[in-house]
């Protein structure tokens, strides 16, 4: 079958490999639709640790055609892939924060994923999908993440809130706080995603540090870092009012320092937090997309065969992109 792989940092091609079969406990899913994240392009350049050569994809949907023996999800079940298999069995797993495991094996970056014709996934990561798109069911992964971040920054109705970011995770975390009842602005430097977010909710939309703070001059409750880089890193606590909170999902590459002072962070009670992948949130964010709660047609820029996706990954997004999906049929 074919399948997009990365064969070391800053290596990646579309392959052909054996097609994989369920071991016990598995699923075998044909794979609808699987999205290009900015850890994918993290991974290709190395500033996130994997395992290759693998198969990358960690965001996709399918359809169940093949199952271990004692596996009870039926066939034909359409799934979205929770991509992170934590142990179950160490401290943190049993203290309930399984995105802590040390022994999380995560689909698409440590074992194969989702760029690819057919994946092998655990029965138990294979989350049904009711009725929902299979491009919207790409999205529940990145969805879930956000929500872990939304749910550790507690935004409340007419809370001020900032987002920094109008990629994916920055226009959903854009929404998840507008339907949390608060004001949202979001800055990004693109004018293209401005846009989006005033039409996905975002009561303002600006594009540098100065113009947020022209429009909050006391700051946000809640400052969402959702770039990951250190402009915005570093922006995020002078954004954010005296005693309030900032949640860092953005992921910035293993061993690069941020600025932070620690003096300010302390005379003004600034919480500093950081939101790492999904902890039981993905049975949520799929009940939010089947809802119709997220406006996620709105974020797919464009869809794309396989044979196109590692030029993709290989490569910065285009300008004012927001989320690339592959198809691989
Ligand atoms: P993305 O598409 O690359 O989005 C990042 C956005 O940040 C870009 O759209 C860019 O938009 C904006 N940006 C860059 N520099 C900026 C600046 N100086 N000021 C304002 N905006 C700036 O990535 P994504 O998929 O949305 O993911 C965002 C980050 O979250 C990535 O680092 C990703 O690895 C990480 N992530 C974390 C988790 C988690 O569990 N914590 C899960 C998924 C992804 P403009 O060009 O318009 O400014």
């Amino acid at each position: 079958m074919r399948a997009v792989r990365l064969q070391a940092v800053g290596k990646i091609g579309l392959g052909d490999i054996p097609a994989p079969r369920p071991s016990p406990g598995e699923v075998l899913v044909r794979v609808l639709a699987a999205g290009i994240c900015g850890t994918d392009r993290h991974l290709f350049k190395g500033e996130f640790p994997c395992a290759p050569p693998v198969t990358l994809g960690h965001e996709f949907s399918g359809e169940v055609i093949a199952a271990a023996e004692g596996v009870s999800i039926p066939l034909g079940t359409r799934i979205a892939c929770d991509p992170n298999i934590a142990c179950g069995t160490c401290e943190q797993c049993l203290r309930g924060r399984v995105n802590l495991c040390a022994r999380n094996v995560a689909i698409g970056i440590h074992r194969d994923g989702g760029f690819a014709e057919l994946a092998v996934i655990p029965a138990h990561r294979a989350i049904p999908v009711p009725g929902l798109h299979p491009h919207h069911a790409a999205l529940a992964e990145p969805l879930a993440c956000t929500l872990h971040g939304i749910d550790l920054g507690a935004p409340i109705p007419g809370e001020r809130v900032i987002v920094l970011g109008g990629g994916i995770i920055g226009l959903l975390a854009v929404q998840l706080a507008r339907n949390a009842g608060a004001d949202v602005t979001l800055v990004t430097r693109h004018p293209a995603k401005r846009d989006l977010a005033m039409t996905v909710g975002a009561t303002h939309a600006v594009a540098t540090e100065a113009e947020a703070h022209a429009l909050w001059p006391q700051g946000a409750d809640l400052v969402l870092e959702c770039a990951g880089v250190v402009e915005t890193v570093e922006m995020a606590p002078r954004l954010t009012r005296a005693g309030g909170r900032v949640v860092v999902l953005g992921v910035m590459p293993q061993g690069a320092t941020a600025r932070i002072e620690p003096f300010d962070l302390l005379f003004r009670e600034i919480l500093l937090l950081h939101s790492f992948i999904n902890p039981f949130t993905q049975g949520r964010a799929v009940a939010m997309l089947v809802e119709g709660r997220i406006d996620v047609t709105a974020l797919i820029s464009r869809v794309i065969p396989l044979s196109e996706a590692a030029q993709v990954i290989a490569n910065p997004a285009a300008p004012g992109e927001v989320k690339v999906l592959v198809v691989p049929y």
